[in-house]
């Protein structure tokens, strides 16, 4: 359990960093560390050099503005968790912060860092698919925004190139008469989601769901987009009939794989019932608005 030798460095501004990137063969970038550091203990990773974000100024603020809320890659799981305007309008958010791991890991992981890991098991990236969220990432030669649907490569696989870093995520505004809800199961508080679904939703004047983005969490190589389900909802009424469709339709776009949190088949069941519970929470939450 003893990481390989490598070089540190803190960077006190982004363009340091990223000229680090840029010229250091074998430079990874070290955020909260919860995912990193035990990678490199068991030695799945051994960087040339860590380049700690943890002194750039800026990259941990989270702001609201008209269009949605302006997240920087740097800010905790806590910080989001505790932010106001998250509190307010927000629940998808606020639910999926309550559940990642245990208060020292809220304290220190941060969004940008598991995103970038992109664990299938991780519970921000369905979020953001749900969210339709977008995804700053810059090098030393620009910038470049990435819809959160076209970010998840594959598992522990992503977009970002190792010269990038992940410096802001912006989710939309929620808009009118609009719920959000996290569902997670997980087999004791604190652990990895077996089953995670995010949903995003809004009901139209007439009361029938006029918006809506489901992400799923651990039931595929990926987090991904539940279209199926989302094409069902899209203009129906948000009965218990419907949400019943639209879970089942999700379960049968899941792949998860048997492991120590369960057989397959009773993980695609669970990602049925999940989006039900999600989808009642949503609706209700939007209802409250209305
Ligand atoms: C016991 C335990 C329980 C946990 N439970 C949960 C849980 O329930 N749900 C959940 O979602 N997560 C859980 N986690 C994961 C935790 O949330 C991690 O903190 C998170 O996944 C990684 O964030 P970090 O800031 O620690 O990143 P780090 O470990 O520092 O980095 C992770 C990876 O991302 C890269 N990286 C980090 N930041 C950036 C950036 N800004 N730009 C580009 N690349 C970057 C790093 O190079 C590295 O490859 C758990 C972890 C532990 C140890």
């Amino acid at each position: 359990m003893i990481p390989p030798q490598f070089d540190y460095v803190r960077p006190a501004n982004l363009d340091e960093a990223l000229a680090i990137l840029r010229d250091r063969e074998g430079a990874k970038v070290l955020a909260g560390g919860y995912s990193l550091l035990p990678l490199l203990k068991l030695r799945l990773a051994s960087p040339e050099v860590l380049v700690d974000i943890g002194a750039i100024a800026g990259m941990d603020g989270i702001a609201e503005v008209e269009k949605g809320l302006h997240i920087g890659g740097r800010a905790t799981h806590r910080s989001i968790h505790e932010n106001a305007a998250v509190k307010a309008r927000y629940p998808l958010l606020e639910d999926a912060a309550a559940g990642i791991g245990d208060p020292q890991i809220r304290n220190w992981g941060t969004m940008g860092g598991s995103v970038a890991h992109a664990d299938p098991s991780a519970d921000w990236p369905a979020v953001l698919i749900a969210s339709r969220a977008a995804i700053n990432v810059r090098s030393a030669g620009g910038d470049r925004w990435i819809d959160a649907r076209d970010f998840f490569i594959d598992s522990f696989q992503t977009a970002i190139e190792p010269n990038e870093i992940l410096t802001e995520i912006r989710v939309p505004a929620p808009g009118a008469n609009a719920g959000g809800a996290y569902a997670k199961l997980e087999r004791r508080a604190g652990d990895f989601s077996t089953v995670g679904v995010a949903v995003q939703l809004n009901l139209g004047a007439d009361g029938q769901i006029s918006a809506v983005g489901i992400g799923l969490t651990a039931v595929a190589p990926t987090p991904f987009a539940a279209t199926d389900a989302e094409a069902i909802l899209m203009g129906a009424t948000p009965d218990e009939a419907t949400f019943r469709r639209a879970g089942d339709a999700a379960a049968a776009q899941s792949s998860p794989t048997t492991d120590a949190h369960g057989p397959a088949e009773y993980k695609k069941a669970m990602v049925s019932e999940m989006v039900v519970r999600a989808l009642r929470s949503a609706v209700s939450r939007a209802r409250k608005q209305a």
